[in-house]
């Protein structure tokens, strides 16, 4: 196995796995399901409610979310894609696990499909006008290397400059 599964952590900002374009995640393979449950403990754990592959230094295009911290409602999403997006949008406080203590208002859709493999390698498509539409569309940006001091207003941007510049001093 090429991932040590248990030496996965979160990485944060300004890491540079951060900023990569993620590649595609060829098969669902033993390595990919055990990468998914370390995902999914290092999300409970820290808490949030959801992490994406580059978050723990790995440039695939997958992530996990839970909105409600249930077990049961534990979610896997390998090569997202999403679509249909609400012409409505809402602006909803979001935070990132990557930008720690960071918080800003970000304004996306407000319904959203997403079509994806699940750890079974099954295609699984579902539709979301609440927190799972958040998440969904927080987490794909991250695949594409964008994070939400990206998105974040300039009012957002100034309340948090001084959090920013301590997270880049700490690299
Ligand atoms: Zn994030």
């Amino acid at each position: 196995m090429s991932v040590q599964v248990n030496k996965l952590r979160i990485v944060n900002y300004p890491h540079p796995v951060l900023r990569q374009k993620a590649q595609p995640v060829e098969a669902v393979t033993d390595e990919v399901r055990e990468v998914g449950l370390r995902m999914l403990q290092l999300m409970h754990e820290a808490p949030g409610v959801g992490l994406a592959a580059p978050q723990v230094g790995l440039a695939w295009r997958m992530f996990v979310a839970n909105a409600t911290g249930e077990p049961a409602d534990d979610m896997v999403f390998i090569n997202p894609v999403l679509s249909k997006p609400s012409r409505e949008v809402e602006d909803y406080e979001e935070g990132c696990l990557s930008l720690p203590q960071i918080k800003a208002e970000i304004r996306r859709p407000k319904a959203i499909t997403i079509t994806a493999m699940n750890l079974d390698g099954e295609t699984v498509s579902l539709t979301s006008d609440q927190l799972p539409a958040r998440i969904w569309q927080h987490e794909t940006d991250h695949l594409d290397g964008v994070l939400i001091i990206d998105r974040m207003t300039a009012a957002d941007r100034r309340a948090n400059r001084k959090m920013i510049k301590e997270l880049e001093a700490a690299d």
